[in-house]
């Protein structure tokens, strides 16, 4: 792997789907093709007969996976399989929802563009997550010793009334269960959109993917307050903005965290303490 490589140097976003140790499935769309998935190699292979048997099987896999997936969310005409490689040293095979009435159909999307294309929108991240997540499991992230350590060391600020309530794993918090209290509800989540599996990333998208999260939740008729993380170290003068919501199981709280691609979310009731849940398979390392 190369620092020079787009591949190698493109960080998780909010553009990416799913991931494990070997692979990415990233959301590759276009203005002309809103349902357009791309699953990656992590590693610099040029050929599928470069991998594996066991890795050429598991990359297969997520890509009939992924079509399943395109197929079921966009229900299109068509779908387009394709590998070409030709400007990357990294496999990757494109999944595209096709349409007849598409700007390219019937060539291929990299064709001469025969017509403006039926408008289509664009299906949120969330949705595609959460129809990966149903196939492959939850994703698989690298967690450092240092990362782990920036979430135990986390402190939450949420906006209930009389506040704000402080939040920290292992803590109880009374404001929270006054507030629970006053819902008629016994467990809250502590949910943030922003900054995938905690790469950084820019504001807009994370007020974007904020934005679609309360509208989630508030759909669902749940109290939902602002709540804002403070990490350990204030004077790096990094906030992420995150929601706390009454009503939720923490299996529920999981799987909302895990569409919105969080590492982890804080989930607590009954006047017992906040406790951190992993949304991805957490792998340790350096
Ligand atoms: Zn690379």
């Amino acid at each position: 792997m190369t620092d020079t490589c787009p591949i190698c140097s493109d960080t998780p976003g909010h553009h990416w789907l799913w991931r494990d140790d070997r692979l990415r499935v990233i959301d590759a769309r276009d203005a002309d093709h809103p349902a357009f998935l791309r699953v990656i190699w992590h590693g610099h292979q040029r050929e599928m007969t470069d991998l594996g048997e066991a890795d050429r099987l598991h990359l297969m896999d997520v890509v009939w996976q992924v079509e399943r997936c395109v197929r079921e969310v966009a229900q299109p005409d068509k779908i387009n399989l394709g590998s070409l490689g030709n400007m990357v040293p990294h496999l990757h095979w494109h999944v595209i929802a096709r349409w007849q009435d598409d700007a390219h159909f019937p060539g291929s999307v990299w064709s001469a563009r025969q017509r403006d294309g039926a408008p289509r929108p664009r299906v949120p991240a969330a949705l595609w997550r959460a129809t990966l997540l149903a196939r492959l499991g939850l994703p698989t992230v690298g967690i450092s010793p240092a990362l782990a350590d920036a979430y135990a060391a986390s402190a939450y600020a949420a906006d209930v009334p009389g506040g704000p309530a402080t939040l920290r794993i292992g803590a109880a918090e009374p404001l929270l269960d006054q507030w629970l209290a006053e819902h008629g509800q016994t467990q809250w989540a502590l949910i943030s959109a922003a900054n995938p599996w905690s790469s950084r990333c820019e504001q807009d998208a994370n007020r974007a993917a904020h934005a679609a999260l309360r509208a989630l939740l508030v759909q669902r008729g749940l109290p939902v307050c602002e709540a804002v993380n403070w990490p350990e170290d204030r004077a790096s003068g990094w906030t992420e903005p995150a929601l706390l919501c009454a009503g939720l199981s923490p299996e529920e709280a999981v799987r909302i965290g895990a569409a919105f691609g969080q590492n982890a979310v804080l989930v607590g009731g009954g006047e017992g303490t906040a406790e951190l849940l992993w949304c991805v398979r957490p792998v340790s390392i350096p």
